[in-house]
């Protein structure tokens, strides 16, 4: 049998646990999962374009488990009502290919993501750090502002969306986590200034420039996650020239990330070495970190190995039939005996 969770029980998940646990417990999974990389079959995941927006396939495995993620990315999609991004996916047994959970992965995307984001954060941000300008306030953004706070204590936010009220909405939703302080902003220089971290979370299929180069000060950490297709980025190309580049799987990054912009042979770091302590998360105070964030099918797998641990501990979901459980493995045909008659009898 194979678990389901839903949406209604993803969430009863995350409400049960509490958010700050699952982003903690989550990113601790990542970050296990990186530092046995080499234990992992990875490629860059398969994409298929269309004008307004992209729809993606992400596998990884170990010798264990296989992971999948379904995943779109349509930026003009909350002008008809829906999200941008929408996920599902699934985590099979390696033996014998069953699968042993299908999942949403809508909100554990957003769960992610944050968690990635603040794990990467831990290594790469000046330690003291207890500043952010989150530019984009939609659907991943309350994510993001927990996981920082939770992950690395940072007390206030400076936000700024080109929407008002997507800002008013986040605030509103995160009234109940005490030790944030938010201050909406009048423009990105205004939120970034003064910043110990700018995390960019927005969503448009262009080349953007949502940070120009005067708006970067010495010591700064950028944790760029909104630039994540071909011909979607966020930052001005000088911005990454000069910045010390961690990228989570080069062969996917140089398509996707905000180093699509630069030579192929531009220095970056993957992640995985600057989790097992082989690189540096930042060589000196004064440098400008950048985590060109795309995600990566690993954290994908981390994601859905946590849910499936915390589903089983909880009791959450429903056990279905994915896939056929036979007596005799070579009878398929047995599923089809109570209806075989009926459907000769209407071909007749
Ligand atoms: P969303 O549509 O819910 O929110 C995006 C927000 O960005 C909107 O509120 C919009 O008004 C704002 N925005 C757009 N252009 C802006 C600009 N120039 N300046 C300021 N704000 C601007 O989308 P979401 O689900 O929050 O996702 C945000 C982005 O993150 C998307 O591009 C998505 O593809 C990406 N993403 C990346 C990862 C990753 O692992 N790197 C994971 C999930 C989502």
């Amino acid at each position: 049998m194979t678990r389901y969770i839903d949406v209604p029980n993803l969430a009863r998940l995350v409400i049960t646990k509490g958010l700050p646990v699952c982003l903690s417990e989550m990113a601790e999974y990542i970050q296990q999962d990186y530092q046995r990389w080499h234990d992992f079959e990875k490629c860059a995941r398969v994409a298929n374009h269309s004008p307004e927006g992209v729809i993606e396939l992400m596998p990884a495995s170990d010798a264990n488990l296989y992971a999948f993620k379904y995943v779109n990315g349509h930026p003009k999609n909350t002008h008809n009502g829906m999200l941008t991004v929408m996920a599902f996916g699934a985590l099979a047994d390696v033996d014998t290919g069953a699968p042993l959970l299908l999942a949403e992965m809508t909100l554990t995307t957003a769960v992610r993501t944050a968690a990635t984001s603040a794990l990467a954060a831990k290594y790469m941000a000046r330690e003291n750090s207890r500043s952010m300008a989150l530019i984009g306030n939609g659907s991943q953004s309350e994510f993001q502002a927990v996981a920082f706070h939770t992950i690395l204590g940072i007390e206030e936010i400076r936000l700024y969306d080109i929407d008002r009220e997507a800002s008013e909405k986040l605030i509103n939703n995160l009234s109940g986590y005490p030790g944030i302080n938010f201050i909406i902003a009048d423009s990105v220089a205004d939120a970034v200034r003064g910043a110990d971290i700018v995390t960019t979370v927005t969503a448009d299929k262009a080349y953007a420039t949502i940070l120009t180069p005067e708006m970067i000060e010495p010591g700064m950490h950028l944790n760029a996650v909104g630039g994540d297709c071909p011909g979607k980025t966020e930052l001005h190309r000088e911005i990454v020239e000069n910045a010390y580049v961690v990228v989570e799987y080069e062969p996917q990054s140089r398509i996707e990330g905000e180093i699509q912009q630069m030579p192929a042979d531009s220095p970056t770091v993957e992640f995985w070495k600057v989790a097992e302590g082989s690189a540096p998360g930042r060589e000196n105070q004064a440098q400008v970190t950048l985590f060109d964030s795309v995600g990566f099918a690993i954290e994908d797998y981390s994601a859905l190995r946590y849910v499936m641990d915390v589903a089983r501990d909880l009791n959450i979901g429903e056990e279905i039939s994915l896939v056929p459980n036979l007596k005799n493995p070579k009878d398929l045909f047995a599923l089809l005996q109570p209806e075989v008659g009926i459907a000769l009898k209407k071909q007749a």
